[in-house]
């Protein structure tokens, strides 16, 4: 029997969690966690996220700000606005929702963000932070996924661990993090030449490509824990993960569905990244 990871009990015992530390906070210090959230163009997904990152805020007792921008916003407006926020005393964590309108360069806009308040975890500073170990904030659907794997029992140490995708946001701060927990790691992309031989290795499978059931049961070993990241929409409306789900659980000994699984995670740990980083600003 495989078990079935419960991301959306998790995420809300975390919620519960930050929630009672933030008021524990505000009690000691009269700090509120404060989260700036900022939006340039109506990409209606980023729309959505930015809605529920401010009702997770409202849950957990933060102060939280959105910042609208139109689409054509300029890099001189957005970085103007970037600067302030780094100054506002009331605001502990920064989120320039991606991604940004095509004429924004996005690296410089993310470099801008003050490190301390850069509870994305993309500033190159915290990347480089996370790859020599001593991590400040560390991107959130990977940092999710650990406690995934943490509060499931499972033991990292010594095992092979492959992650399918190599991107910024996911991928290689995954890679980074499976290592820290003394993972053989493998990295897989879309140039890997077998991929199927490479995840059948697999003792822990990260799948975060964004192509629908891609992973199926023969790249599969029998009581591989598997994680699915994907979030793909269906021509019927539906979600999908990156895994066949079906029939890849059967021989899965741990597996997160989709929804329900990885998802949730992500912006509980945004909440928990946004508390240590008003608890930073405590001391
Ligand atoms: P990207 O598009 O940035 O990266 C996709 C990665 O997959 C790339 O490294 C790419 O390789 C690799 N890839 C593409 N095709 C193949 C293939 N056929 N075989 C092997 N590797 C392949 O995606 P993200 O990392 O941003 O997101 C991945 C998925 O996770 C998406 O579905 C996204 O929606 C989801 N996601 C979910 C989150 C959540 O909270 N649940 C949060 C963030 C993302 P290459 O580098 O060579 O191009």
């Amino acid at each position: 029997m495989s078990i079935i990871i419960d991301g959306n009990k998790i995420a809300q015992d975390i919620r519960q969690a930050v929630r009672e530390e933030a008021s524990d906070l505000a009690r000691r210090t009269g700090i509120v966690p404060g989260l700036a959230v900022v939006l340039a163009g109506d990409d209606p997904a980023s729309k959505v996220y930015v809605g529920r990152k401010a009702k997770a805020c409202a849950e957990v007792g933060f102060l939280s700000r959105e910042y609208k921008l139109p689409a054509d916003v300029g890099e001189a407006e957005l970085l103007a606005l970037i600067r302030d926020l780094n100054n506002d005393r009331r605001i502990h964590g920064i989120l320039v929702q991606l991604p940004l309108p095509k004429h924004i360069v996005t690296d410089k806009i993310i470099a801008a963000i003050d490190p301390n308040k850069d509870v994305d975890g993309f500033h190159p500073a915290n990347v480089g932070r996370l790859v020599t170990g001593s991590p400040l904030f560390i991107p959130c659907t990977p940092r999710g996924i650990m406690e995934l794997i943490a509060r499931t029992g499972i033991e990292l140490s010594g095992k092979d661990a492959v992650v399918i995708g190599r991107s910024n946001i996911v991928g290689k701060p995954m890679a980074f993090l499976l290592l820290a927990q003394n993972a053989t790691v493998t990295m897989c992309h879309s140039k890997t030449k077998d991929l199927p031989a490479a995840a059948r290795r697999a003792d822990v499978l990260i799948a975060a490509v964004g192509k629908p059931h891609m992973i199926t049961a023969d790249m599969v070993k029998e009581g591989a824990v598997v994680i699915d990241v994907g979030v793909n929409r269906l021509e019927n409306g539906k979600l999908a993960g990156d895994v066949a789900f079906d029939e890849v659980a059967p021989k899965a000994s741990a597996i997160t569905p989709v929804p329900g699984g990885v998802g949730p995670m992500t912006i509980a740990m945004l909440m928990k990244n946004t508390l240590d980083a008003a608890r930073m600003a405590a001391v």
